[in-house]
């Protein structure tokens, strides 16, 4: 199995990418932003809960989302590999990643972060959210906040994967095209 953790800040093109390598890899693509987004339209206990957090751009708890990971892969046995976007964003789930694949005599292959300027990111997420119809892209505070949490609780997750030699950085500015390049050719190298 090859598993990738597309890595980086919100507004990375994380969610454009992994869309795109999942078809050129047969991946399965695993966004725990969406998997969030789609119980908040469907009206689950899972949604209401996470709309909170969401809404103020602030991490869903550890336990749940954990929990609700383990799920989407489980729903996936018979996958050549998973794509993980957005996940993890702790130390607490890495680790839980680590145990879960173990668990499946796998592991992760590479964290491929996308690497992008803030004030690009911020330009990225205040166009995204004109046609997104994502509120914590709407709201330029809320964005800035998103951009914090990762700083502050997320980017440690480098070196997590450094210690592992499993870290990857890729620039992530220009033509979607020339960066779908640059992964894929860090993705043909493993
Ligand atoms: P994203 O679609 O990855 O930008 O995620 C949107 C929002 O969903 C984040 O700001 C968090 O509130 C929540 N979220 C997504 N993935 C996670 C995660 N792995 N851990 C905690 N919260 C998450």
């Amino acid at each position: 199995m090859t598993n990738l953790v597309l890595f980086g800040p919100p507004g990375a093109g994380k969610g454009t990418q992994a869309e795109i390598l999942k078809k050129k890899f047969n991946l399965v693509h695993i966004s725990t932003g969406d998997v969030f987004r789609y119980n908040i339209k469907n009206e689950t206990e899972l949604g209401t809960l996470a709309k909170s957090f969401m809404d103020k751009g602030q991490l869903v708890p550890d336990e749940v989302t954990i929990k609700m990971l383990n799920a989407e892969v489980e729903k996936n046995v018979g996958a050549k590999g998973f794509i993980f976007d957005g996940f993890p964003r702790t130390t607490a789930q890495a680790q839980a990643l680590d145990e879960l694949l173990a668990s499946k005599n796998t592991e992760v292959a590479a964290m491929i972060a996308l690497e992008v300027e803030d004030k690009i990111l911020i330009l990225r997420l205040l166009e995204r959210g004109k046609t997104s119809g994502r509120k914590d892209d709407a709201d330029e505070a809320v964005i800035t906040n998103r951009i914090a949490v990762y700083y502050k609780e997320t980017a440690i997750l480098k070196d997590y994967y450094e210690k592992q030699d499993k870290y990857y950085g890729v620039d992530g500015e220009g033509d979607v095209k020339d960066i779908t390049v640059r992964l894929a050719t860090v993705i043909e190298g493993l």
